[in-house]
């Protein structure tokens, strides 16, 4: 079967596409055109999206949790139901990321998210209408105690080729991306293993000075973890971490532009810095996420939720940001138009965490992509050409 949709505006997204059409065929994209150059083709069901805006599936790859489920504690039955929370959102493709926990609930809880991969990876395109677990991101337990954040210091352990290996295992090989602190010893091994493995290593959660940060980048770290939120501070003399994720444009680097964990005025900064090509926009959303006020879990750690802010013991606990919001966010806080902040929850992650083919809306790709206003609010998602 062939369909065929059309709106007012597609976002490739490097690309800006007037009167487009885009041909489905068994949850894949066979072309995307202009209407004003080509004819749509004949004998397919045409769906007129109107004055809406097309853009590929938003990918988060920092996220714990929504809709209730927490990604280290959901069941493999429960987790889909996260997905299609996702997709609500405009998310088709995410990172469920684990926080430092006892070894033991890391590794089941790594088993049950390669269950969910698997189960994915074996679904036809045609065949979802959930965001996909793409692979899964370590947010710990290699983390410096001094910039934790809410990670619980008695799980937080040295970096070893061992435990890495250990993790890896239980994973399946599905580990995409690890933030590690670069400053902690043993930490520069287990960076070059794990980019050996094409893991998108993220320097974060680190209190590193500049040199470790710039060591870290050259024994194969390639991105940065929300910067500035558990980061040592800049300083104009001492640049520290920050001072590297700024001014390094090997690095990519991601930001929660809720407002609450980065002042806008800082977030613009940010883009600034980074630019159109090299900056991320992640959510770090845990279970609280589309869910009433009130006492959740992520992980171990227990989250209060009061007007859109989580903490635990007065220190900032994830986020209850969604894809769409930290677009509309960015042109807010940035004055970005919306195809470049498009770009940074897009072809940005992707590109940074190594996902070939994602994050495009492009012939040959899946059919992931949401369907937006002119405000980049989600009218709806297709998840493989349904929706
Ligand atoms: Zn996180």
């Amino acid at each position: 079967m062939k369909t065929v949709f059309i709106a007012d505006r597609l976002y490739t997204p490097t690309e800006e596409i007037m009167n487009p059409f885009v041909v489905v065929e068994d949850g894949r994209i066979t072309d995307v055109s202009s209407r004003v150059s080509k004819e749509i083709p004949s004998g397919a069901t045409v769906m007129d999206l109107g004055d809406a805006v097309l853009a590929p599936g938003f990918l988060d790859i920092h996220i714990h949790g929504g809709a209730g489920l927490d990604a280290m504690r959901a069941s493999a039955s429960e987790l889909p139901r996260l997905g299609q929370f996702l997709a609500t959102h405009g998310v088709t493709g995410y990172f469920p990321t684990t926080v430092a926990a006892p070894l033991d609930a890391t590794y089941a809880a790594l088993e049950r998210l390669a269950d969910t991969i698997e189960a994915a990876q074996a679904t036809s395109p045609a065949n979802g209408t959930a965001a996909r677990a793409l692979g899964i991101h370590l947010e710990g337990p290699f983390l410096s105690h001094k910039r934790r954040g809410v990670h619980p210091p008695e799980y937080l352990i040295a970096p070893t080729l061992e435990v890495f290996e250990r993790l890896w295992q239980a994973a399946r090989g599905h580990v995409r991306m690890m933030t590690i602190a670069p400053e902690i010893p043993g930490a520069m091994e287990v960076i070059a293993e794990a980019a050996r493995r094409n893991v998108c290593v993220s320097i974060g959660h680190s209190d590193a000075q500049l040199p470790a940060a710039q060591a870290a980048v050259k024994a194969g770290a390639r991105h940065a973890t929300h910067t500035f939120n558990a980061m040592r501070p800049l300083d104009h003399r001492d640049p520290g971490i920050i001072g590297e994720v700024l001014t390094d444009g090997q690095l990519s680097a991601d930001i929660i532009a809720d407002g609450i964990h980065v002042a806008p005025e800082v977030v613009r900064l940010f883009l600034r810095a980074k630019g159109i090509e090299h900056a991320v926009l992640i959510t770090d959303a845990i279970s609280a996420t589309g869910m009433p006020d009130g006492r959740y879990q992520l992980g171990p750690i227990t989250v209060d939720v009061k007007d859109g802010k989580c903490t635990s013991n007065g220190s900032l606990a994830g986020s209850v940001l969604t894809m769409d919001r930290a677009v509309r966010n960015v042109t807010q806080f940035a004055g970005w138009s919306l195809q470049n902040a498009v770009r940074a929850a897009t072809l940005n992650p992707a590109r940074s965490a190594g996902l070939a083919g994602l994050g495009v809306l492009a012939k040959g790709a899946r059919a992931d992509f949401v369907v937006l206003s002119s405000q980049g609010d989600v009218i709806k998602t297709i998840v493989g050409g349904q929706g």
